[in-house]
C-alpha cells in the first residue's frame, strides 16, 4: 500500500488558513516529503507524523513556499529528534548550496558544528532518474519562473506511481510527463486568470481528456480555489487529507 498525506495544500500565501506545500508519500519502504514549505513542521506535528520517519525530501523548485521549511526540519532533526539515520534531499541543480545558504540566512549556519547524521544531496534534472531514499523518481520540466529551476516529479513507490506537478503553468507536454500515474497531484492556484506560471481550473478542465492518470487531485489552492474545494469537477486536497492507493 502507498499512502499520501497532504500536509500543506495552500498557495504561497496560506490561502484559507491552510499550510504551505508539503505532501508525505509513505509505503512499507519508507517515507518521502514532496516539498517542505515553512509550515511543514507544524503540519507533521499536527498530523502525528514523526519527523524521524522522513527518509527523503524532494524539492521541486527554489521558491520559499516549497523549500523554506528545510533548514528548520534539519535543525529539529539534529537537536530535537537526535536523528542518526541519513536523510536524502533531492532538488534541482545546486541543492546543497541552496539549503546551506537558506540555513545561513535564517540564522542557523550548517557548518557551526558536526552533523550526527548524513545528509545526502541528489540533483534533479528533467528526464533523469534519481534514487530518493526509499523511492525512485524521475523529474520533468515545469513552466514556472525559470530562476527557481522548476520541476515536477514522478515518484515510484515500487507499487504505485505518483506524479506531482510542483508549481507550473500550462505546457503542452504536461499530460505526457504524468502519463500512467496512479495519482497525479497537480497545482491549481487559480480559478481563471492569465498569470502564466500557475495553472487554473478552467485550463485543467479544458485539458482533462488529455490526462491518462487514474486519479487527479488539485493542490496549491489559492483564494479562488479555496472557496471551490469539494465543489468543482476535480477532487481537491485539504490539509490532513489521506489517500490510500
Ligand atoms: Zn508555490
Ligand atoms: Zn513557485
Amino acid at each position: 500500500m502507498s499512502e499520501v498525506i497532504f500536509v500543506g495544500t495552500s498557495d504561497a500565501f496560506g490561502a484559507g488558513g491552510r499550510r504551505q506545500p508539503a505532501i508525505l508519500v509513505r509505503s512499507a519502504r519508507g517515507a518521502a516529503l514532496l516539498d517542505c514549505g515553512p509550515s511543514t513542521l507544524t503540519g507533521l506535528a499536527s498530523l502525528g507524523v514523526p519527523r524521524d520517519q522522513v527518509d527523503s525530501i524532494f524539492i521541486t523548485h527554489y521558491h520559499g513556499d516549497h523549500f523554506g521549511g528545510v533548514p528548520l526540519f534539519l535543525l529539529a532533526a539534529k537537536y530535537a529528534d537526535l536523528r542518526t539515520r541519513p536523510i536524502v534531499i533531492a532538488g534541482p541543480a545546486g541543492v546543497r548550496e541552496h539549503i546551506e545558504a537558506a540555513s545561513r540566512a535564517l540564522g542557523h549556519p550548517m557548518d557551526d558544528s558536526p552533523w550526527p547524521f548524513e545528509i545526502r544531496y541528489e540533483e534533479l534534472a528533467a528526464g533523469k532518474e534519481v534514487e530518493g531514499g526509499p523511492f525512485g523518481a524521475r523529474a520533468f520540466e515545469a513552466f514556472h519562473q525559470v530562476e527557481t529551476k522548476p520541476h515536477g516529479v514522478m515518484i515510484d513507490t515500487g507499487e504505485h506511481r505518483i506524479a506531482y506537478s510542483g508549481d507550473t503553468g500550462w505546457f503542452e507536454k504536461l499530460p505526457a510527463r504524468v502519463k500512467g500515474a496512479d495519482l497525479f497531484i497537480t497545482e491549481c492556484t487559480q480559478y481563471e486568470g492569465n498569470f502564466p506560471y500557475h495553472l487554473n481550473l478552467l485550463q485543467l478542465e479544458k485539458h482533462k481528456p488529455e490526462f491518462d492518470c487514474d486519479r487527479i487531485i488539485l493542490t496549491h489552492l489559492g483564494t479562488e480555489m479555496t472557496d471551490r474545494r469539494g465543489k468543482c469537477s476535480f477532487e481537491t486536497a485539504d490539509d490532513g487529507l489521506i489517500i490510500r492507493l
